[in-house]
């Protein structure tokens, strides 16, 4: 029997994950379709419930939704609660279950697509939105040599980085640098503004603003970016300033499509079981 998913979200005519999932499906040779749902911006739970009912077996969320999906999962995977939101529902019974593969696909597309492992790495996360928060578990489980979060509005920075402290504690940065006896050192997660970083230098600069969709520029500077490192912007489908600037400098850049390849191969994984293999449907999509 044919399983249905959808990716719901307002708007979500755009969204690439149909052709993403239906590259899966030929490749995998599971039976399933998968479609667009709009949910009213007013409207999104009843939406969830109304295709659960009608036989939908998983439902992926987009903007602006994946807050509520959280509300509406009874449970959570730990990587959802960190994230405080959802982009997986699974329809389990009666239950509705919260997953959320953001951060895992942006991990797995530096390591395995990029090369660019997060490991020892020195990490600028530029925002402070629903974006950065919903990758920030995935980086911190990389055991990367530190995290800086700096963000417009600087106290939303600050409650993210203090937020995840405690689970930035129980990573052990480098055992190297313990000294017998002593505490293993913590990895450093801060969070701030533009200005508390200017003059520092960062391997992997993320961008997890919505500049790309605005146009705007970052106060970001030509020496933030480390050479041999990456410029990495969660946006695709266009280059932005960020990455004009990134490109500037001569550093290395990559945009956010493999990432939404990758949390698409994760959530097709937590439904079906099959990891399917990503690196054609990658190609495929920057070839349209
Ligand atoms: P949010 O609205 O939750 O957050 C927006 C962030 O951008 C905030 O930190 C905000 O700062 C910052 N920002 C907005 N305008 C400016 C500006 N002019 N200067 C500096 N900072 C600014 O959005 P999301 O976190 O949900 O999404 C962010 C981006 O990530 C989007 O472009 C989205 O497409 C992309 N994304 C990509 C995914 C993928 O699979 N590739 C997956 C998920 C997201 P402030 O707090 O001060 O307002």
């Amino acid at each position: 029997m044919t399983q249905r998913f959808v990716v719901i979200g307002n708007p979500v005519a755009h969204s690439k994950s149909p052709d993403i999932h239906r590259m899966f499906a030929e490749q995998t040779g599971l039976d399933i379709e998968y479609t667009t749902l709009l949910a009213p911006l007013d409207g999104f739970a009843e939406a969830v419930r109304a295709f659960r009912d009608s036989g939908g077996s998983g439902a992926n969320v987009t903007v602006p939704f994946k807050e509520q999906a959280f509300e509406l999962g009874k449970r959570h995977t730990a990587r959802a609660r960190a994230a405080g939101a959802v982009n997986t529902l699974i329809f389990n019974s009666n239950r509705i279950m919260g997953d959320n593969t953001d951060g895992a696909g942006l991990v797995q597309d530096l390591k395995g697509n990029l090369e660019f492992p997060v490991k020892g790495k020195r990490v600028l996360l530029v925002g402070a939105g629903g974006a950065a928060r919903g990758v920030l578990l995935s980086l911190l489980d990389e055991v990367p040599a530190s995290v800086t979060i700096v963000n417009r509005t600087v106290d939303k920075a600050r409650q993210l980085a203090r937020e995840f402290s405690s689970i930035a504690a129980f990573v052990i940065a480098d055992p190297a640098l313990q000294v017998k006896g002593g505490r293993p050192p913590q990895l450093p997660l801060i969070g701030g503004g533009f200005d508390d970083i200017r003059g520092r230098e960062y391997d992997l600069v993320i961008n997890a603003t919505s500049t790309g969709l605005s146009g705007e520029e970052l106060p970001l500077e030509n020496t933030t970016f480390a050479q041999n490192g990456l410029a990495y912007d969660m946006m695709y489908g266009r280059e932005t300033p960020f990455m004009q600037l990134a490109a500037s400098t001569g550093v290395r850049t990559a945009d956010g499509l493999g990432m939404l390849v990758e949390q698409a191969a994760e959530s097709f994984h937590v439904w079906l079981g099959v990891k399917p293999e990503t690196a054609t449907v990658l190609e495929q999509l920057r070839r349209t």
